[in-house]
């Protein structure tokens, strides 16, 4: 059985019993001077009342005959309200008791909650002190467990707190501590013998399998996995308070958030690199809200080329971040931080805002791609978003090319059709981005109608010396010829790779061998010098025919 622990909505208990014995005191007390009374006075008095009411021609004395009944009411008086005292006491600790076992504990799962592990902790810290033992803090965080909560609902959500907090108490050893700190976050606390701390391992990877076994809710079997993360009182740098109790769930909970990194459904050691790693990252977190507002994100351009005559097509908008703090980041690092505290949309809309003011100024002839992460593909105003922006840009949808990335076919590839069909009908185009990397299969393609796919970099730049790279390349190319797609080959990094590469077939390419991504002030002085403006309308001369007309109908704007 795991451990209940006194907590401090304990502390005052003691006094309250004081007070309370020492009402109970006062009432026997009363009862016990009143039997002493009735003894006393009784034996004197009860003869003569006796003799006087069988008649025996004695007077007895009415005053101490009163005495001796008000003395007897007394008793019964004082009995019963000893006896009411007691059982209220009784009553009132039973409510105590119950109140504070709530203030300790979860009510769904009836583990100890946020508020009790600290102290439980710190007793337990103690403790292993005098024995010359140390504790490990588990923290278990349920894998992806919004998204169960989300699609079935929260029934079935409390279904699978239940059922793994059951998994998880019949696997911890007697002492140990379990508390959920919320959410679908548990915190085990488990002593330890130092000789022996490989057993915690062996617990932690019997709770990674065990807890990964389908769980039943109603007619469901839904599949959960956990990321545990563990912290060892050896880490500490002293103290076995609650201040260092608390420590220690916070070092395993940096754990716990690496080992969801790291892949999930695994465990990981704390190490202080960890902390440091976990600082930079709310750093940029902070960084990203204040950024956006402030405009610190910035579209790059990187140029499109048609590899037949060298020409430019296009350009593809890359979002940089100058930070102010830690100078400039790549967007590998920040857009999936955005991703995950929501920030992404409002970013992108940011960024594609200012390429298309910036792409406006082009020649017309020339196109602009725009990278959209997965998590935009899932918003269901996506499109009318997208139109709404070209529509006060005044840029033609004819000129928008959308990359999606063919990692995120896998989970949305109904949702992708219907908002790739949509934007097609705008006459946006649609290209498969970093193809190669995410296994989408030949009859996803069929079914998806792109207008073109990307060979991811990985395989471009590698091509001279990997055959695996070339392989897949004339695989890639044939594939585009038999479905009449036509394909951009990304990562030309040298004229070597260039040659070999025209060797598959006809593409349009990019890479560094054309130059670096440059800002939209760069892009705009090379085009000028190769008279790739777009031209000012002349004052009083023939209208621009307009091209937005239909989208405005579509929206209503
Ligand atoms: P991507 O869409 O595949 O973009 C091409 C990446 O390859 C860019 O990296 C570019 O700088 C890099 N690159 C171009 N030519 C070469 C070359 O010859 N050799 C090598 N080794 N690399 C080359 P970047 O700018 O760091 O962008 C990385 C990824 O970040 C992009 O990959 C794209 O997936 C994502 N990304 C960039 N901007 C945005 C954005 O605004 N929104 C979203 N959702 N993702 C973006
Ligand atoms: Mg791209
Ligand atoms: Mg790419």
């Amino acid at each position: 059985m795991v451990q209940q622990p006194q907590t401090d909505c304990q502390a005052s208990e003691p006094e309250h019993r004081i007070g309370r014995a020492e009402k109970d005191i006062v009432a026997l007390g009363v009862v016990v001077a009143a039997i002493i009374l009735f003894v006393g006075t009784g034996s004197a008095v009860m003869t003569d009342l006796v003799r006087a009411y069988l008649g025996a021609g004695i007077q007895a004395d009415r005053l101490l005959g009163n005495a001796l009944i008000l003395n007897i009411a007394l008793i019964i008086f004082g009995w019963r309200r000893y006896v009411e005292l007691t059982r209220e006491v009784g009553d009132r600790r039973k409510a105590e008791e119950t109140a504070s076992r709530l203030a300790q504990t979860d009510p769904l799962t009836g583990c100890l909650n946020r508020r009790s592990i600290g102290p439980a902790t710190a007793a337990m810290l103690a403790d292993a002190q005098r024995q010359g033992t140390a504790v490990v803090v588990m923290m278990i965080d349920l894998d992806k467990f919004k998204r169960i909560n989300d699609i079935h609902g929260h029934q079935s959500g409390d279904d699978i707190l239940i059922e793994s907090t059951r998994r998880i108490r019949a696997m911890l050893p007697e002492r140990a501590l379990l508390a959920r700190l919320g959410g679908d976050e548990f915190a085990c606390v488990v002593p330890i013998d130092r000789a022996h701390s490989e057993h915690v391992e062996n617990l932690a990877s019997l709770l990674n399998e065990g807890i990964a076994s389908p769980i039943q809710s109603g007619s469901l079997e839904l599949d959960v996995t956990v990321s545990i993360g563990l912290a060892r009182s050896d880490e500490l740098l002293s103290g076995v308070d609650e201040e260092a109790a608390q420590q220690l769930l916070h070092m395993a909970d940096i754990a716990m958030y690496q080992a969801k990194k790291g892949g999930r459904n695994r465990y990981y050691w704390f190490e202080a690199s960890m902390e440091k790693e976990l600082r930079f990252r709310s750093e940029l977190e902070a960084g990203i809200r204040a950024g956006i507002p402030a405009g610190e994100f910035v579209p790059y351009y990187e140029k499109q080329i048609d590899l037949e005559d060298g020409r430019i097509t296009g350009f593809e908008m890359l979002a940089r971040w100058n930070s102010p703090a830690h100078g400039m980041i790549s967007p590998e690092v920040f857009i999936p931080i955005a991703e995950e505290i929501g920030c992404i949309s409002e970013l992108s809309e940011t960024l594609i805002a200012q390429a298309l003011r910036d792409a406006r100024e082009w020649d017309p002839s020339l196109t602009l791609s725009v990278n959209i992460s997965p998590v935009q593909l899932r918003d269901p105003w996506f499109a009318q978003k997208l139109l709404k922006l070209l529509i006060s840009a005044n840029f033609p949808p004819s000129r928008l090319d959308i990359e999606i990335t063919e990692s995120c076919l896998h989970e949305n590839v109904g949702v992708v059709r219907s908002l790739i069909t949509s934007l097609k009908n705008q006459g946006i185009g649609i290209s498969l981005d970093d193809f190669g990397t995410g296994y989408s299969s030949l009859a996803q393609l069929r079914t998806l109608p792109f207008d073109r796919i990307k060979i991811d970099r990985t395989f471009v730049s590698t091509l001279g010396s990997s055959k695996e790279s070339s392989t897949i390349i004339e695989a890639i190319s044939s594939l585009g010829r038999g479905m009449d797609l036509p394909i951009t080959a990304e990562g030309i990094e040298n004229k070597e790779v260039l040659a070999l590469l025209k060797t598959f077939g006809t593409f349009k390419g990019q890479g560094f061998l054309y130059g670096q991504p440059e800002s939209g002030e760069a892009v705009r002085r090379m085009l000028a010098e190769q008279n790739l403006l777009a031209i000012a309308p002349v004052p009083g001369g023939p209208t621009t025919p307009d091209l937005l007309a239909p989208l405005r109908t579509a929206t209503g704007s």
